[in-house]
């Protein structure tokens, strides 16, 4: 589902309409899960100036076989999922930036809990002694599904991996509360 907005260049300030998905469903539309993945679904190339723009605005992301409701949403909102609809047992997320949902859609992709790996990067950014480092789930790895995160430092990607014992024992003190 898309609808049309107005956009402006962040470079050269000319107005540009463009098609914005508002809803997608990655049963059905395999191809732009892809393109969330990929992040190439969030920009759009200025037709004057070549400039790449992001497209932050809100949209719903269902992923039925991940039981993923998610919606893109730069402010907070309230969601409630009748409980007994299409969408009963969904895990309900709301991400506020484009780079958060893509991170969502790995993670449950991978079958894993979000609030637990949540917990596992803040034991990560502890242990480097980095407590405002952004980490972000990128991929399982090896034999031994090592957690592959990755983070900015000096205008590059890093990658850092942390045992699947970590997550485990994070997912463990959670569901203790
Ligand atoms: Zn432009």
């Amino acid at each position: 589902m898309t609808r049309e907005l107005e956009a402006t260049c962040r470079r050269c300030g000319e107005k540009h309409r463009l098609a914005h998905c508002s809803t997608i469903n990655a049963a059905t539309d395999p191809d732009l899960k892809q393109q969330v993945l990929d992040g190439s679904l969030f920009v759009w190339e200025c037709p004057h100036c070549g400039e790449r723009n992001l497209d932050a605005e809100p949209l719903l992301y269902i992923d039925p076989e991940a039981r993923l409701l998610a919606v893109l949403s730069a402010e907070e909102i309230g969601l409630a999922v009748p409980q007994d609809g299409p969408y009963a047992g969904f895990a309900v997320r709301r991400a506020a930036t484009p780079g958060a949902l893509i991170e969502l859609v790995k993670a449950f992709d991978a079958g894993l809990d979000d609030a637990a790996l949540d917990l596992c990067k803040q034991v990560t950014r502890m242990e480097l002694g980095k407590d405002a480092l952004e980490l972000r789930f990128f991929r399982l790895n090896g034999p031994d599904n090592e957690i592959i995160f990755t983070y900015p430092q000096d205008g590059e990607m890093k990658m850092i991996a942390v045992g699947f014992n970590v997550y485990e024992d994070c997912r463990r003190i959670l569901s203790k509360h």
